[in-house]
């Protein structure tokens, strides 16, 4: 059985565009999936520190066959490549990659939560959302609220990136 999943991905590395872009390739190579649709690029303030440089933002459609808990184990062994990149040579930030909705399925693990619980309050988590999926489509995933909320973010602190110069 096919199944349509949401990633939300976030990189503030010294170059966070060309991590994200590898990390969508990534995505795209995962076993049983693939990348569909990816939003376009968002830069956004960090959430806490400033003194840290910008996050680039996006969101990515799969489809796949795996088992949510099976695709949370790829996302999970994908940071970790990163990370190790990152730990050699740049600073204390990773690639995030977050499983935000899978289907229109309820999960409550210990290891994983679906839909995933702050995206709701992260507008470089929904103005992407909102972007790819359209709010139509938006207002008919399970949580009517994703609607609304998308909207509301539009006026939040985000930058869409133009072209790569
Ligand atoms: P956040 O993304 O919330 O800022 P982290 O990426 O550091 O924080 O959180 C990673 C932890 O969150 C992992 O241990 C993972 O098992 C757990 N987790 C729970 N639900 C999800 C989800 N929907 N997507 C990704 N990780 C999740
Ligand atoms: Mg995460």
């Amino acid at each position: 059985m096919i199944s349509t999943a949401l990633i939300g991905l976030g990189a503030n590395l010294d170059n966070p565009r060309a991590q994200l872009e590898r990390a969508l390739e990534a995505l795209d190579r995962l076993p049983l999936t693939d990348c569909t649709r990816y939003s376009r690029l968002y830069a956004s303030k960090p959430v806490g520190p400033q003194d840290q440089p910008d996050y680039v933002n996006a969101v990515a459609e799969l489809h796949t066959h795996l088992s949510p808990l099976a695709l949370l184990d790829q996302l999970q062994a994908l940071e970790q490549q990163h990370r190790r990149v990152r730990l050699r040579h740049w600073g204390p930030r990773t690639l995030d990659l977050d499983l935000l909705l899978f289907d229109d399925r309820s999960i409550v693990t210990p290891r994983l939560v679906v839909p995933h619980p702050e995206m709701l309050n992260r507008g470089f988590v929904m103005r992407p959302l909102a972007d790819l999926l359209g709010p139509q489509k938006l207002s008919s995933l399970s949580n009517e609220n994703l609607e609304m909320l998308a909207q509301r973010v539009e006026g939040d602190d985000l930058l869409p990136l133009g072209p790569q110069e």
